[in-house]
């Protein structure tokens, strides 16, 4: 379907569908005609590309990237949409809709099947209301992904992409850059939706490593580390840990010493290679006195 991003056609193709736009489905669809072509075109999508898209509204950024790669499966919850699906994305034969909820996909499964020997990307508008656990899951279950490039809140980006040291940086930026390098692309105006949500938007990019950042022994007791340290936001990272993990003050205070981290560092100071440290350190702390 042509013209699908003009908003005379998207008012047509919603209003002849009888569709209502649910806010808890955080459904803010794209009527921006620049927006798409640039997300399709910056998510490094090759011809023989396979791309997952999480929530395709009513297709429009699914045909820029069915214009892209080899295929796509958009993944949308909102059964209503399918018959819209069905209509505007009808010329293209690389397309595949699965009517579920992303955080209930298996989406190892999904890839081997779908995409098998093909370098894989996602690129999505995300609802904002699962922002965080979407990219967590890509992330966490180290999915043969190569790339995540996707539409959240400003704030959202600023948090998810956050250096060490910044203000916005917390435990899913510290997260977020041990799997993989994020960058914000560019920013897209709240004008640029239908319905205008109250906030603005942009576009991040994360490209996967294939290692972690750093190198973690327990990957586990590393993530209690970085919540912990983040628990408390205006405490030093030492009283923050001894809080958060019921460790007593000497231990801490000894492995940050080991670690090289200052006593009055806050937790926004530390890089992942220092977060990587104090986590070994307590976790050697913690053993030693298991044992
Ligand atoms: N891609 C379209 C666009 O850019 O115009 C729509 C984006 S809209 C922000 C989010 C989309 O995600 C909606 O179509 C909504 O129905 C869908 N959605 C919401 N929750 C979902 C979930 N748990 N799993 C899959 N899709 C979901």
């Amino acid at each position: 379907m042509s013209k699908l991003s003009d908003i005379t056609t998207i008012r047509e193709v919603l209003q002849r569908h009888g569709f209502q736009f649910s806010k808890s489905l955080g459904q803010n669809f794209l009527i921006n005609p620049s927006v798409c072509p640039r997300m399709a075109e910056e998510s490094g999508l090759r011809e023989e590309s396979g791309v997952i898209e999480v929530g395709p509204g009513i297709g429009v950024l699914t045909c820029e990237l069915a214009q892209r790669a080899c295929k796509v499966v958009a993944i949308e919850l909102d059964r209503r949409l399918l018959p819209v699906l069905h209509e505007t994305l009808e010329e293209y034969h690389n397309v595949t809709i699965i009517n579920e909820d992303v955080l209930k996909v298996d989406l190892k499964a999904l890839i081997q099947r779908e995409f098998p020997g093909m370098p894989v990307s996602v690129c999505a508008n995300l609802p904002y209301y699962i922002t965080s656990p979407v990219i967590m899951r890509l992330l966490e279950e180290r999915l043969p992904v190569d790339s995540i490039t996707v539409m959240v809140q400003k704030e959202a980006a600023d948090r998810l992409c956050a250096q060490p040291g910044k203000r916005e940086s917390g435990a899913i930026s510290v997260a977020v850059r041990y799997y993989a390098q994020p960058e914000i692309l560019f920013k897209v105006s709240r004008g640029s939706f239908l319905p205008a949500p109250n906030v603005d938007s942009a576009v991040i990019r994360l490209h996967v490593r294939k290692q972690p950042a750093v190198s973690v022994e327990n990957e586990r007791f590393f993530f209690s580390v970085v919540k912990a340290a983040f628990g408390q936001r205006r405490k030093t990272v030492a009283n923050s840990l001894c809080a958060g993990l019921s460790i007593p003050k000497e231990v801490v205070g000894q492995a940050l010493k080991q670690a090289d981290v200052p006593a009055t560092a806050r937790a926004e100071q530390l890089t992942l290679e220092q977060f990587a440290a104090v986590s070994r350190e307590l976790d050697g702390a913690q053993t030693s006195k298991t044992l």
